[in-house]
């Protein structure tokens, strides 16, 4: 190894500092013969992707998972370069030009949208920007939500809808304890909202819900959860001994929900079965929803589909929110799969010395965890390429060249140890108050914090 250790060292670039890139750091990091060096890129100022941007302000359990991921980042052979954009700030030949391998691990950045007339109408709004908006990202955080009024509609059945419904629907005091930003924290604290109805175009069985999201449902302390018994039947038999465990614990809990008296809490989250918006509706902005009643068919993978029927059903509403699934945007010179919205991959390799995990790989799908065994098999088939000499060739380069070269590029560079001032400076704000952390949303507010703030 030369004095600068520039020759033997294999260097990897993960684009990417969410859970699946982070999951794929820890794992190459655990790998020493030979010793990987992995510079983690990352476009904004702060790290951890959904952990920080998109899991619920009121689910801080899930977010200590960053604990892990820092003891990544406290491994001597890793670093973060943060505040980079791949494509912008540079380009993937120059990272071919100075790395062994390159791995994506970008995500699903945007939303699938419903493809219905009035969708574009003010009111009518995306999950993934309501999301960006409550956690601080910056890229949403100046957005506006109307929630004057009383009625909300949330499309889709998965785990975002909740989290979506279940913001709209907590106390200021229950807010108030999170990390949640504090624009958001004014706007929900003291909006109109009432009721919340979440609408699946399925039924029960196939709703996309984890067991403890939809238990967190009936403990709200303002609202109450109401399903209609009549629309408990629809979907296929849950006696069906092949039905997921997860399906089936739904089931049970939403059974359950369907038999309870309401409460008289001042709000209330209702499920609704078997319905799919055809148009949203309204002078101006959005007033109200239509929606068709769908009967379930079969599809020849033996899978259920919905179909619509003549039947319709409008609700009035003072704004909807699309959670139907995100979907991946390309980048600048990666082979992108246009029909699916990935990375075009074969099981997490892109093309020689370009790897892909996560949900630029597989899809928006699992949750943070599902991410570790993703990652762990794309790098391990990296690894096996590595050991069959299969990598790419760049001209050596020591740290402090390579370092040098990326603070040119982006001179406002944040390393690790300026985000942890970052993170140092929020968690301040935030103790005096009880809140875990009080974010830092706008780029030149975070990139104002430097080393030794905090
Ligand atoms: P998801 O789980 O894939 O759910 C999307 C829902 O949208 C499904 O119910 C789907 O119905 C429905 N949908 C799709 N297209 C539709 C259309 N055109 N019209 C009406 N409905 C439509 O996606 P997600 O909620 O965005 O979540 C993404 C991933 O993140 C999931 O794996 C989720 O579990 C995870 N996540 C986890 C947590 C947590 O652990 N607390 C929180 C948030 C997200 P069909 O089934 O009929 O397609």
């Amino acid at each position: 190894m030369s004095e600068s250790g520039g020759d033997a060292r294999v260097r990897v670039a993960i684009i990417g500092s969410g859970p699946a890139g982070s999951y794929a750091a820890g794992h190459l990091l655990r790998h020493s013969e030979p010793e990987l060096h992995v510079d983690l890129y990352e476009r904004l100022p702060t790290p951890w992707g959904l952990v920080r941007a998109g899991v619920a302000p009121d689910h801080p359990k899930i977010k200590s998972v960053t604990n892990l991921y820092e003891r990544t980042a406290e491994h001597p052979r890793f670093r973060l370069f943060a505040n980079v954009e791949f494509g912008r700030d540079v380009t993937l030949a120059e990272l071919q030009e100075r790395y062994h391998a390159i791995v994506y691990a970008v995500g699903t950045p945007t939303d699938r949208s419903m493809g219905i007339p009035g969708e574009e109408l003010p009111g009518s709004y995306s999950a993934t920007d309501f999301v960006g908006w409550y956690n601080g990202h910056p890229d949403f955080c100046d957005l506006e939500f109307d929630l004057s009024g009383e009625r909300v509609v949330v499309v889709g059945a998965g785990n975002v809808a909740l989290d979506v419904a279940r913001m709209l629907v907590l106390t200021r005091d229950e807010l108030a304890v999170t990390d949640i930003a504090d624009h958001a924290l004014d706007v929900l604290a003291s909006s109109g909202v009432r009721e919340v109805v979440v609408v699946a175009r399925r039924g029960p069985v196939q709703a996309a819900f984890t067991n403890p999201e939809l238990r967190e449902l009936g403990e709200l302390v303002d609202a109450d959860v109401i399903v209609q018994a009549a629309e408990m039947g629809a979907g296929a038999a849950i006696e069906d001994p092949d039905a997921e465990p997860t399906a089936r614990r739904n089931v049970e809990i939403m059974r359950e929900y369907s038999t309870r008296e309401p409460a008289g809490r001042r709000k209330r989250v209702e499920l609704r079965f078997l319905l799919s918006p055809l148009e949203i509706r309204g002078e101006g902005r959005v007033e109200s929803v239509l929606l068709a009643r769908n009967v379930l068919e079969s599809t020849a993978d033996g899978s259920l589909r919905a179909r619509a029927t003549d039947e319709r059903v409008e609700l009035e509403a003072g704004s909807v929110f699309r959670a139907i699934g995100y979907r991946g945007t390309p980048l600048i010179d990666v082979p992108f799969d246009s029909d699916r919205g990935l990375i075009a991959n074969d099981g997490g390799r892109v093309r020689r010395g370009e790897y892909v995990v996560g949900w630029a790989k597989r899809g928006p799908s699992g949750v943070i965890g599902t991410n570790k065994k993703d990652a762990n098999d794309t790098i391990n088939a990296l690894l096996e390429d590595l050991a069959a000499g299969a990598l790419l060739d760049p001209a050596p380069i020591s740290d402090a060249a390579l370092e040098e070269w990326i603070r040119e590029r982006q001179p406002d560079l944040v390393d690790y140890q300026r985000w942890s001032a970052i993170d140092r400076h929020e968690r301040g704000r935030g103790e005096p108050h009880g809140r875990p952390r009080i974010k830092l949303a706008r780029l030149e507010e975070l990139l104002g914090i430097r080393h030794g703030d905090g």
